[in-house]
């Protein structure tokens, strides 16, 4: 079904656009384009980049905390890509470091799970996003601290994941009990040492930042005793050449970060190694972000959710045994140096890439779409939508009427997700006998994972909103005068939310025709990267919300400029009520309900107000099977069902519509 309805697609646009498109000359203007798209539901980016990327000697492209956001966002166009069109482009751009003479490597830094349906809807998490993640050709990755929560999850990356990739696996710091033996095992490869393809001879770690959330069955060595282990210091003083290290680390790249420990690697590494050029690539603080640690180190970092792709070029590395070119011909270079006063040659630069087809097929085919797929791109995207379907994913609840953010709204505004709560949990946690008396129904906003997006609510959304498995629990008939304290008791309290990861905001289409595949022709045939045709005026809005960075090499980071989409601070807690009298009055007694989750801490909140409770006091609400993952797609099913089953999408998280 699928494959006949791609190639009357193919067919279609085909005609539209001859093959000696691929090569025409240069329109002046960029017309908006109406693309098929890959996943059903996406949409595409209205905005080209700012510019064609910097190709070095040694360049890198980089994931991180994709948290099973392999669909793309469909709801949002800046973010409309899926993995099979990351397939595409890597391998579009694998091809073109190739034929320029240069190294291109691919890594990832962890966090596959925990995020989006795509990973979430089937247990163990990640068994069926993982065989999609692996299509990409990645040089290096390492472990994330969301592979180690659940045992039964520490061991697919185990058995499975590590089993994949090999020696390319590499987490330095972390072991697994081996059933088998009884020992602790490295879960993937201690470390790699390897040669690029043009002959870089580099010495990769996998440094995961001291989590100490994981399940018994695995371990976390400290960075600050890694670092002293005799195996790693023989590998920094290796008995062959090292050019480059290569540092990947589920770990924030920002020194000042409590999570970081990628700086004490750094810092040891050069203590021993004065002259060798170290990169790292950082993540799990969900953040664009690059740092500069000394005039031959530098770090990157790339978000997350598959919102951004990040670029990395470096040219000066020395090496005895190199064979491509320092400078790569008919492209921009890197041109920056580390510091002001570095001394040692190198030189780099660093892109983050929003996440879109417009964005790939710009820079893989300078925009020319029709010869951007492949069919190993295609295949993945078809992977997804029959996965997406098999698991119910697409599945609809209600249309939500508008795009509810957890940050780029003040609290209490309209448009804020902490306004929808209430709301919702007031007309869905019932308890039939009770459900005349009055209660505060109290959730903590770190429950809520990512915006609510203008468009279809789904099960996948279910997943992508509010996931967690927390029940409903209260303390039945107390006294409306401490009742009524608890939230701003709760919000003066320590939060015990162990999950908060870098909180805060943040879509495709494919065409063949026969210019087909390989695109190197584009490259070798036409000379110069630089005339990227038609980019010089555009018919599209000049700017959109989106990820406005300022890092150690300034604001110019971001791919596609955006206006900055604002961040407000929310309360840690937030309250829903229902059944109060309807005449304003105040009731004598409150059923106050709350997650199970933090059924302590409202004990305490209570007797610090002069009650005597204990856990003994804390009953389940309702069924513990009904939880945050419930009730707003039980809300959707009360409430959003206009413009049902035809909903209409909006552009995504901050564009005021
Ligand atoms: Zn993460
Ligand atoms: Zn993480």
């Amino acid at each position: 079904m699928r494959s006949s309805n791609l190639l009357i697609l193919v067919a279609a646009v085909g005609s539209a656009v001859a093959c000696d498109s691929c090569y025409g000359p240069s329109s002046e203007v960029v017309h908006e384009r109406l693309v098929p798209r890959i996943q059903p539901e996406s949409q595409d980016s209205t905005v080209n980049p700012k510019a064609p990327l910097e190709w070095g000697q040694l360049n890198f492209l980089h994931t991180t905390d994709t948290h099973g956001w392999l669909e793309g966002h469909l709801k949002e166009q800046n973010y409309g890509a899926d993995w099979g069109d990351f397939v595409s482009f890597q391998r579009h751009m694998k091809q073109k470091a190739g034929n320029l003479a240069v190294d291109l490597l691919v890594v990832d830094t962890g966090d596959l799970h925990d995020g989006a349906g795509l990973s979430d809807a089937v247990l163990p998490n990640g068994v069926l996003s993982n065989p999609i993640f692996d299509e990409i050709d990645y040089d290096v990755l390492t472990i994330g601290n969301h592979e180690l929560y659940v045992s039964e999850i520490a061991y697919e990356h185990f058995y499975n994941f590590s089993k994949v990739w090999g020696e390319k696996y590499v987490t330095s710091n972390v072991q697994i009990l081996n059933p088998a033996t009884g020992a602790f095992d490295y879960i993937g490869a201690k470390y790699r040492y390897f040669s690029t393809a043009h002959g870089l001879r580099i010495m990769t770690f996998g440094v995961l930042f001291d989590f100490t959330g994981n399940s018994n069955v695995s371990k976390v060595i400290k960075a600050a005793d890694m670092v002293k282990q005799q195996w790693f210091l023989d590998a920094v003083n290796y008995d062959q050449p090292i050019d480059l290290f290569l540092l990947v680390g589920h770990n924030p790249v920002d020194r000042s970060d409590y999570a970081n420990t990628l700086g004490l690697v750094h810092s040891t590494i050069r203590a021993l190694r004065p002259d060798t050029p170290v990169q790292a690539f950082g993540g799990h603080s969900h953040i664009r972000d690059f740092k500069v640690y000394d005039d031959k180190s530098t770090a990157l970092e790339s978000g997350r959710y598959c919102e951004t792709l990040g670029w990395l070029s470096i040219s000066g590395i020395k090496s005895s045994s190199y064979t491509g070119l320092m400078q790569p011909r008919g492209v921009a270079n890197p041109s920056r140096p580390a510091t002001n006063t570095s001394t040692s040659g190198l030189v780099y630069s660093r892109r983050y890439l929003d996440w879109n087809r417009r964005t790939f097929e710009y820079h893989a085919t300078n925009s020319q779409a029709s010869t951007f797929d492949y069919h190993s791109g295609l295949r993945v995207s078809g992977d997804i939508t029959d996965v997406r379907k098999k698991l119910n994913l697409t599945s609809l609840y209600g249309c939500a009427p508008a795009t509810y953010c957890q940050a780029c709204k003040p609290f209490g505004a309209e448009g804020n997700i902490f306004s929808l709560i209430p709301i919702a949990l007031g007309a869905t946690v019932i308890n039939a006998s009770r459900s005349d008396i009055a209660r505060y129904i109290i959730v903590n906003s770190g429950s809520i994972r990512f915006d609510l997006v203008k468009g279809p609510f789904t099960y996948d959304d279910s997943f992508i909103v509010s996931p967690f498995n927390d029940a409903f629990q209260y303390i039945p008939n107390v006294p409306y005068e401490m009742a009524h304290k608890v939230l701003a008791g709760l919000n003066g309290a320590v939060l015990p939310d162990k999950r908060g990861e870098g909180l805060v905001y943040g879509s495709m289409p494919q065409v063949k025709d026969s210019c087909v595949d390989p695109t190197i022709s584009l490259i070798t045939g036409t000379g110069s990267e630089l005339k990227t045709r038609g980019i010089h005026r555009r018919q599209t809005v000049a700017s959109t919300p989106g990820y406005v960075t300022t890092d150690d090499f300034g604001t110019d980071g971001d791919d596609t400029p955006h206006t900055k989409i604002p961040s407000y601070t929310q309360p840690n807690y937030i309250q829903g009520n229902a059944s109060f009298p309807a005449d304003g009055s105040n009731p004598d007694v409150v059923d106050v309900v709350f997650f199970d989750y933090f059924a302590s801490v409202v004990v305490n909140v209570l007797n610090g107000f002069g009650g005597a409770y204990s856990m003994a006091d804390v009953a389940y609400y309702v069924d513990k099977s009904y939880t945050a993952q419930n009730y707003l797609p039980d809300y959707a099913k009360l409430e959003w069902q206009a413009n049902v089953p035809n909903c209409p999408v909006g552009e995504g998280v901050g564009y005021d519509e």
